[in-house]
């Protein structure tokens, strides 16, 4: 063929191209006309896409779940939800919350998160945590990882996981799986047991290391081994807190980038604010260097000096006061009520597993604590992720459909505020951040994370045609946390519309209580 009839070839196929597409156009144009296009159209918000860095006034369709046009002219369907004047973005991914009951994924809700996975302390039976999850049904998505401390509690203590977090509170009171080195034995029954849960179709591993900081370097070396073979990453709580050395945060980092570099897992750390506190510069430094050398590491933070967790764990024991940096017993509260050495001996004496609010850095009172935990939050490509804790009342978890929740509700106010907080924080207020960037970090980075193990992620975090149609349209003016440590029970403000899967679950600034449309996240099941 002379290079004349290509041409032509081309020209005439080019033209086709050309009328065809123009045709489709025209035809989805004509259906948009008579109303019958789209399922829900949020219209003429700003719609902002972190990936491609889409930034402009948009109305979105959705067909079918998915996002299935983005147009600067009018698009009609069923529903049309106004967004003038908002921000439209892909809706926020939580790789960590720990509250995955209904009251825990409504008040994340509002908070605009709609994917909340349990990844740091993960879960066993992994497919009986997703079996009564889809159950019960969440309005917005959910999944969870293989527990490597269930499975150390399991081996050590011969207590069976429940598929609850209650049994982690229950391991609380037994003390030999958190100090002992696992046998060779121990420690193949535990991988076997993160096997199975990878089979079940669990996102990853999750390596609550601090609250069992006896384990050997051989057990953690196995873990990560599993983590790289089955191409999932190792979600890690660091074996210690302290800014003394040794048994110190420094080091228990370094343990991280050490596996990461001995087996080629993809390591995540968890709260990196809370598990480095006023050592975080040479952390910092330590991180950035390990990842400039290609080790394949990913950090999270939630804008909050004061964390959460149980009151007798390892980390409250011995000269804590001083591996803090200089904390005291009131610097540990019971529902808003500041311990004292006395009590907190008492309650960690009596009620080991009970939930306390610990406040690590104070940035309210201390210049210098606002920049360490700054350098947490702002760590470059780091995630935003809540470390959302289940709500109590009277020192029982809330389940079922309870809403609002009871007054004495109580969760550490990250369950509720975490992003809202943190988009008037470091993007509106402080302006830290843009808000591309901010949104970044809420939305495709912790996508990117899993996508390469959960191809179901690669639809997530990304405000694109053929995208899920998981959304937030938000008042950026407005937008805020509300709870606080001692009033956690308010739900944030300033989302008008949070959609999961197509469905608004949120609808001006309201619960759509009856929405249940979250779907699970997870990886094939290959277990029979
Ligand atoms: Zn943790």
């Amino acid at each position: 063929m002379s290079s004349a009839a290509v041409r032509f070839l081309g020209t005439l196929v080019g033209l086709f191209g050309a009328v065809s597409i123009a045709a489709a156009q025209t035809s989805r144009a004509a259906a948009a006309e008579r109303g019958e296009g789209f399922d829900l159209v949020i219209a003429n918000g700003r719609v902002i896409d972190p990936e491609t860095g889409l930034d402009g006034v948009r109305s979105v369709g959705i067909r079918g779940g998915r996002i299935a046009a983005i147009s600067s002219t009018p698009l009609r369907g069923r529903t049309v939800l106004d967004a003038t004047g908002l921000v439209v973005a892909p809706g926020f991914i939580d790789l960590h919350s720990h509250g995955q009951e209904l009251p825990g994924a409504r008040m994340q809700a509002f908070d605009g998160v709609t994917t909340s996975l349990e990844l740091e302390a993960g879960i066993l039976p992994v497919a009986t945590a997703y079996e009564r999850v889809a159950r019960e049904g969440r309005p917005i998505n959910y999944g969870f990882s293989a527990s490597w401390l269930y499975a150390r509690v399991a081996e050590k203590e011969g207590m069976e996981p429940t598929g609850s977090v209650t049994f982690f509170q229950e391991a609380q009171t037994r003390k030999g799986w958190q100090y002992t080195v696992a046998s060779a034995d121990e420690t193949e029954r535990i991988i076997a047991r993160l096997q199975r849960g990878l089979d079940e179709g669990a996102l990853g591993i999750g390596v609550l290391a601090g609250y069992a900081p006896g384990y050997g370097r051989k057990e953690a070396f196995a873990v990560a081994q599993l983590a790289a073979r089955a191409g999932v990453p190792a979600f890690t709580h660091v074996r210690y807190m302290s800014v003394i050395e040794p048994q110190s945060s420094f080091e228990a980092i370094e343990e991280v980038v050490a596996l990461a570099a001995g087996t080629g897992a993809r390591m995540h750390i968890c709260h990196l604010n809370s598990s480095s506190i006023r050592d975080i510069p040479r952390i910092a430094e330590l991180l950035r260097s390990a990842k400039a050398s290609g080790l394949r590491i990913s950090t999270e933070a939630y804008p909050y000096g004061g964390g959460s967790t149980a009151v007798g764990a390892e980390l409250f024991r011995g000269n804590w006061r001083e591996r803090f940096g200089g904390a005291t017993a009131g610097d540990i509260e019971l529902a808003g009520a500041p311990f004292t050495d006395s009590t907190l001996a008492d309650a960690q004496e009596k009620a080991p597993g009970t939930w306390v609010v610990v406040h690590f850095l104070r940035p309210d009172r201390s210049a210098a604590d606002q920049d360490y935990l700054d350098q947490s939050i702002l760590f470059p490509d780091g995630v935003i992720a809540s470390d959302a804790m289940p709500w109590t009342s009277q020192g029982r978890p809330i389940t079922g459909d309870a809403w609002p929740l009871p007054d004495d509700a109580f969760a550490h106010p990250r369950s509720a505020g975490t992003f809202t907080r943190f988009l008037r924080q470091y993007v509106r207020e402080r302006q830290k951040l843009t808000l591309r960037e901010g949104l970044r970090r809420m939305t495709l980075l912790p996508a990117q994370i899993l996508e390469e193990s959960a191809p179901q992620m690669k639809r997530k975090g990304r405000l694109q045609v053929g995208a899920d149609a998981d959304l937030v349209a938000f008042d950026l003016a407005t937008v805020s946390e509300r709870g606080t440590f001692t009033h956690p029970n308010q739900t944030a403000t300033g989302m008008r519309f949070v959609i999961v899967n197509g469905t608004p679950v949120i609808r001006d600034g309201e619960l759509v209580r009856d929405a249940l449309p979250g779907r699970p996240i997870r990886r094939p099941v290959t277990a029979r």
